[in-house]
Order: C-alpha cells, then structure tokens, then sequence
C-alpha cells in the first residue's frame, strides 16, 4: 500500500488555490488546520459546498 499515497483521507477534496492565493486566513493553501488538528477548506476563500444542501433561505 506504499503506492498511490497521494491521497491523504485527512485532506478536503481540493481547494481553488486560485481563489486562496490573495487569502489572509489559509495564507494562499486554500485549506486551514483546525484546533482538531484536521484540515478543513478555508471558508474565507472557498465555496462551502455544505452550505448548498441547506436550503434555510439564509442566502444573501
Ligand atoms: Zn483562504
């Protein structure tokens, strides 16, 4: 299983690195590490894709 580590379960699917480039928050990663110590996508600079299945009406 030493093969095809590319992938970590730990890391989100993948953050538009050009819309984290000029974030302050994820400093350009376009992912932040959490007091969990889990990454997570940077909400200052990525979509939340969970926050389209909601449907509150919460929308700007
Ligand atoms: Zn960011």
């Amino acid at each position: 299983m030493a093969y095809g580590a590319h992938r970590s379960p730990l890391l989100p699917p993948h953050p538009d690195l050009t819309l984290a480039r000029d974030c302050e928050q994820c400093l350009g990663w376009g992912t932040v590490v959490t007091r969990d110590g889990e990454h997570e996508l940077c909400h200052a600079c990525q979509p939340d894709p969970a926050d389209d299945e909601g449907g509150a009406g919460s929308r700007p």
